[in-house]
């Protein structure tokens, strides 16, 4: 069976694999978050230094949503998504630092560094 030619140059592709952030970075998360509830994969093409974990938790208990659609996740929603993404983001780095990598960083307008870890949270349904 013959293969599709990919778009991405080969070295590019050997760099993706080859990107070692992610499996600690993986690692810790579903450790902490459950191994069913953490997707993390590195940046395609350009981006392949970036790596983004995804995220699954249940809805806080005191969600209010459902009184108040329009303003989109209430308050106690975007709390526990802030919350779970700085912990995660705490935890990504620590695992990193333990296997003695960095993760990429890029540097803002402001002069800082910025890590290239993206974490996105979603709810359960
Ligand atoms: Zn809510």
């Amino acid at each position: 069976m013959k293969t599709k030619p990919s778009k991405v140059p080969a070295r590019v592709q050997k760099e993706i694999k080859m990107n070692k952030l992610c499996k600690p970075i993986k690692n810790a998360l579903a450790k902490k978050y459950g191994a069913r509830n953490v997707t993390v994969r590195n940046g395609t093409g350009t981006a392949w230094g970036w790596v983004h974990a995804g995220i699954e938790i249940n809805k806080p208990l005191f969600c209010i949503c459902n009184y108040d659609v329009k303003a989109g996740y209430c308050h106690n929603c975007r709390d526990a998504m802030r919350y779970t993404s700085v912990g995660a983001n705490a935890i990504a780095l620590e695992a990193l630092k333990k296997e003695s990598l960095e993760p990429y960083t890029y540097s803002d307008d402001m002069g800082g560094e910025n890590a290239e870890i993206l974490i996105e949270i979603h709810f359960k349904d």
